[in-house]
C-alpha cells in the first residue's frame, strides 16, 4: 500500500506513541509507553522496530519520553527534537548523546516522508507539533497544547490526517478530584485543548474536502468518550460541516491501536 497510514498506539496521560507510515518509510512520534509495548504495537502493524527511521520527540513530559531510554538502548535509532527538549531528556533519562538530534527550523526528509516541527503553547521546554508530508496526505499530530494561535492554525491548513487533542471538558475539570492549581495549569493556555477548543479548531481550520481526525490525548479524569462524540460532533454539524462526507471522526481507549488510511478518499 502506497498511502500514508497514521496509527495511535497509545494516547492520554498514561503514554502517547503515534506510529506515522509511507511505503518503508516510518517514524514513531513520541515514545511515552514502554519499549516492550511499541515492539508488541508495531508487530500488530507488521512493522518491524528495525525499520523506524527516526523518532520525533514533541517535549520532555515523562507520558511522551518514558520508553526512549530503553529503546536507545537497544535500537540505534536517531531522535529529534528541539534543543532545549533535548537538554531536558538528557538531564531526566540520561541518555546517550550521540542518537538525539537537535531538531532545527526547515524541513527533513526521511525515506518518503517530509517532517516539518512547529511550536506549541505548552508548559515544557520548547514543545512542537509536527507537520508530515507524503504524497498527497498531510498528517498534523496537535496534542499538548492550552491553545491554537493563529501560527498554529496556519500549520493546520489542508491537513488530510489530523491527530487533534480533545484533553478536557470544562464542566468535568471544573468540578473534577483535580487540586485547584492543577485545574488551573489544565484549563491554562499552557495547558491541554478542551473539546470546544478542538471543535473550534476543526471550525477554524482551512479544511481539505475531506479528512480524517482522531481525537487523541483524552484526560481519564475530566472527559469522556460520549461527551468527547457529542460536544464536538454537535459543534462541527452546527458549524455547517458533514460529518461523513466531509470528515470522519474517531476516538478510543487509551490503550487502543487507532488508525487512518490517506489516499483520496477512504
Ligand atoms: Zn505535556
Ligand atoms: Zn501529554
Amino acid at each position: 500500500m502506497s498511502e500514508v497510514e497514521v496509527h495511535v498506539l497509545a494516547s492520554g496521560s498514561k503514554g502517547n506513541c503515534t506510529v506515522i507510515k509511507k511505503e518503508n518509510s516510518v517514524i514513531l512520534y513520541d515514545v511515552g509507553i514502554s519499549c516492550r509495548r511499541i515492539v508488541n504495537g508495531l508487530k500488530d502493524l507488521h512493522i518491524d522496530m528495525q525499520e523506524i527511521e527516526g523518532i520525533f520527540i514533541s517535549h520532555e513530559h515523562s507520558d511522551h519520553i518514558c520508553g526512549l531510554k530503553q529503546i536507545l538502548k537497544k535500537y540505534d535509532i536517531p531522535v529529534y527534537t528541539k534543543q532545549h527538549t533535548w537538554r531536558e531528556i538528557q538531564d531526566k533519562l540520561m541518555v546517550p548523546k550521540e542518537q538525539l538530534i537537535p531538531l532545527t527550523k526547515g524541513s527533513l526528509t526521511l525515506g518518503r516522508l517530509t517532517v516539518e516541527a512547529f511550536s506549541v503553547s505548552h508548559d515544557a521546554a520548547d514543545p512542537i507539533g509536527i507537520n508530515v508530508f507524503g504524497g498527497s496526505d498531510k498528517v498534523t499530530i496537535l496534542t499538548d497544547t492550552g491553545t491554537v494561535n493563529d501560527e498554529i492554525l496556519g500549520r493546520l491548513d489542508d491537513t488530510t490526517l489530523f491527530v487533534l487533542e480533545a484533553n478536557y471538558d470544562p464542566h468535568m475539570l471544573k468540578f473534577g478530584p483535580y487540586q485547584p492549581f492543577l485545574k488551573q495549569r489544565v484549563a491554562s493556555e499552557l495547558g491541554h485543548l478542551s473539546n470546544e477548543m478542538a471543535a473550534q479548531t476543526l471550525l477554524m481550520m482551512k479544511r481539505p474536502k475531506f479528512m480524517q481526525v482522531i481525537l487523541a490525548h483524552r484526560s481519564e479524569n475530566n472527559n469522556n468518550p460520549v461527551l468527547v462524540t457529542r460536544t464536538i460532533g454537535q459543534m462541527l454539524v452546527d458549524g455547517g460541516v458533514k460529518i461523513g462526507p466531509e470528515m470522519k471522526l474517531q476516538h478510543g481507549q487509551p490503550n487502543e491501536i487507532i488508525s487512518m488510511i490517506g489516499g483520496k478518499r477512504k
